[in-house]
């Protein structure tokens, strides 16, 4: 049988946009080849062995619901499970799970060697092919060409990689893996608008050497959270406790002290860093006033000693690692397994992406993860299945797919790239997200299940899982509707244990749910409304869409309000310097940006409103 050599769609890089590129256009039926330096490293998470938290959680489900496998494979990996935000609105709880890092990659892999239509090869890809002006594959380091109709690029942080430790300072991808130097040449080349950005590491700690009766204990929730809608706690290898500690005065000095050999501070480091996962030395630095900071202690696995301070990443000389780290209270005689260190890296001006995540430079060609100026591995996947979803859609002549800023965080998080791009790493947050109460963790089946389905992205299985669990909410919904509750029922005075104020006339059981001191659980109990038919996920849905009902109808009436004109599709050919009254440099960003939409217009910095409304003028005429 002949080697294979021509594909659909050839994604490049083998983390968490690359994993979720090639399933996903995979799963839609392309041909597909995953191309990655070493296989290895197929899901390896480069910093801290952690899935979710606030916002990144959110974008987890979304995949997901898409058919995604960032979900599943925490699911699987996970050694400790926590509902953030618990106490406050289902729209910024979020999900959160400590990860075996063995055990995630493990799950990764296979369901990459598992999935059809996908070609794993290790090799690093040192070239594109380019005929007339279009992407058209890669050519690996040893010469090995493959063709593809289209090419998805997700190399991280490896594009002329440099690692700095103190003074020290060497190329590398990640610690342990060479940079992608051949490659990112040939893209600077191009035409794509390269800058450098930064982010850091903490150094790994051996547990044995740990004082953990000195920390504070944290376990998991009880019971377990799970991250995937198709997922079940009784998937979750043993659980284990993290534990907390803090910096204190002496770490701080002697920090200080080691400042001016820092290569943040000596200007050895260009690349701008995440403002906000920032080293424990820009901490020191920024918040001068604090004596202390809080520092999550993470194991890494549940076969392994090694463990990951949370909050202490650092790239000061390795002597003075030692000395703060062993300045911290539990961690007097810590032995250091891995150094910490900052790596700089290429990324490309995201403005220069279509919605679809194309480049509009090179036509075929999608870029998706770290090179789009992001970083987290949740928005890397996110990024990836658009990638590799359109790079799919593209190779079979079909038009492209994303999600809008009312339906997704990856919505908000492509809208936000193509349109602002980003001067330093870009993280999610639900503060980013203007329809917060709609985008929420609970309801991401429900938001993008059935477009999912609709694209080829859900198979069978997740089909059938979800139609079950939209109907046992709409019978769940029925039910309690129809249960009328008159004041001086045997019910009514029941429920008087519950209520706030007791019943004034005859109200249904979904009317009881609006009101905010009622338990669904209690309700139901005390209504002997059986409920044993229907899974917590379930019930927990019900409850939400009858509380907020009028809140959902709000925000739901403003986005139609501004859909009128957010979907308005500017033509790619549309000449900005001939709308009559755009200012000079009103013009120029539009045409440089070249947004796809009214909207995306709109939220170019320095597009006002009155620019918007000469662009609708115009458009109005032309049509
Ligand atoms: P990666 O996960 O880096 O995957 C890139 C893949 O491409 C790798 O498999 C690599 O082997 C492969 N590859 C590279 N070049 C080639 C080539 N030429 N040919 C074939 N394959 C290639 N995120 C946070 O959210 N918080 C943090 O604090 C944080 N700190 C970090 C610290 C460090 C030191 C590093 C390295 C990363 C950190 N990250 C952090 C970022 C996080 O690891 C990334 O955001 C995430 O992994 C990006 O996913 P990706 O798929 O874009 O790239």
């Amino acid at each position: 049988m002949e080697f294979p050599k021509v594909f659909d769609v050839i994604v490049v890089g083998g983390g968490h946009a690359g994993t979720e590129a090639a399933l996903a256009a995979a799963r839609t039926g392309a041909r597909t080849l995953l191309l990655t330096q070493n296989i290895e490293t197929l899901g390896q998470m480069s910093c801290n062995p952690a899935v979710g938290g606030i916002g990144k959680g959110h974008l987890v489900k979304e995949i997901d619901a898409l058919g995604g496998v960032m979900a599943r494979a925490i699911d699987r990996a996970g050694i400790q499970f926590r509902i953030l935000n618990a106490s406050k609105g289902p729209a910024v709880r979020a999900t959160r799970a400590q990860a075996d890092r063995t055990l995630y990659k493990q799950a990764i892999r296979q369901m990459l060697e598992n999935q059809p239509n996908l070609w794993l090869f290790q090799q690093t890809v040192a070239d594109l092919i380019v005929e007339r002006e279009q992407a058209a594959g890669v050519v690996t380091q040893m010469g090995l060409r493959f063709q593809g109709r289209c090419v998805v690029l997700t190399v991280g942080t490896f594009l002329g990689g440099v690692i700095h430790v103190g003074e020290a300072s060497y190329q590398g991808g990640r610690a342990g893996d060479s940079p992608s130097n051949a490659l990112a040449r040939r893209l600077r080349e191009l035409d794509f608008q390269v800058g450098r950005l930064k982010t850091g590491t903490p150094p790994r700690l051996d547990g044995r050497t740990l004082d953990y009766g000195a920390m504070t204990p944290q376990p998991g929730d009880e019971p377990t959270p799970v991250f995937s809608f198709l997922g079940t706690p009784e998937e979750h290898p043993p659980q284990v406790a993290c534990h907390i500690t803090r910096t204190n005065e002496r770490t701080h000095a002697i920090i200080r002290a080691g400042l001016e050999r820092s290569p943040l501070f000596s200007g050895a480091i260009e690349g701008v860093g995440p403002r906000y996962c920032p080293s424990i030395e820009d901490k020191v630095v920024r918040f001068a006033e604090r004596d202390s900071h809080q520092i999550f202690v993470e194991p890494e696995g549940l076969d392994t000693h090694e463990v990951y301070p949370n909050g202490v990443s650092t790239s000061l000389p390795f002597d003075v690692q030692l000395d703060f780290i062993r300045s911290i209270r539990g961690f007097e005689n810590a032995h250091i397994t891995r150094p910490g260190y900052a790596i700089e890296y290429d990324f490309f001006d995201p403005r220069g992406l279509k919605p679809s995540l194309e480049t509009r430079a090179m036509a075929n060609l999608f870029f998706a993860g770290q090179i789009n100026g992001t970083t987290g591995y949740e928005e890397a996947a996110a990024q990836g299945l658009i990638a590799g979803l359109n790079a799919a859609r593209k190779a079979k002549g079909l038009e492209p797919w994303w999600p809008r800023r009312d339906e997704a965080y990856i919505g908000v998080l492509i809208d936000d790239l193509i349109t602002r791009g980003t001067s330093e790493p870009y993280r999610m947050f639900t503060s980013r997200a203007e329809y917060r109460l709609l985008l929420r963790e609970d309801n991401a089946d429900l938001r993008l299940t059935p477009k999912g389905r609709e694209l080829g992205l859900v198979d069978e299985v997740r089909w059938r899982a979800f139609e079950r669990k939209v109907e046992n909410i709409e019978t769940l919904r029925g039910e309690l509707e129809r249960c009328r509750i008159r004041p001086d029922s045997e019910t009514a005075k029941r429920l008087a244990a519950v209520l706030k104020n007791p019943l004034q006339r005859e109200a249904n059981l979904l009317e009881l749910l609006r009101r905010p001191e009622v338990d669904i659980t209690r309700l139901l109990e005390l209504a002997e409304v059986d409920a044993t038919a229907y899974t917590p996920a379930e019930v927990e849905q019900v409850m939400i869409q009858a509380r907020y009902a009028g809140y959902i109808e709000r925000q739901r009436a403003e986005i139609e309000r501004t859909r009128r004109y957010e979907d308005l599709r500017l033509p790619e050919s549309l000449d900005y310097h001939n709308v009559v009254g755009l200012s000079r440099e009103v013009q120029e960003k539009l045409a440089a940006r070249k947004p796809a939409t009214l909207g995306q217009a709109a939220r170019i910095p320095g597009v006002t409103p009155a620019a918007i409304s000469l662009l609708l003028v115009h458009l109005r005429k032309k049509s």
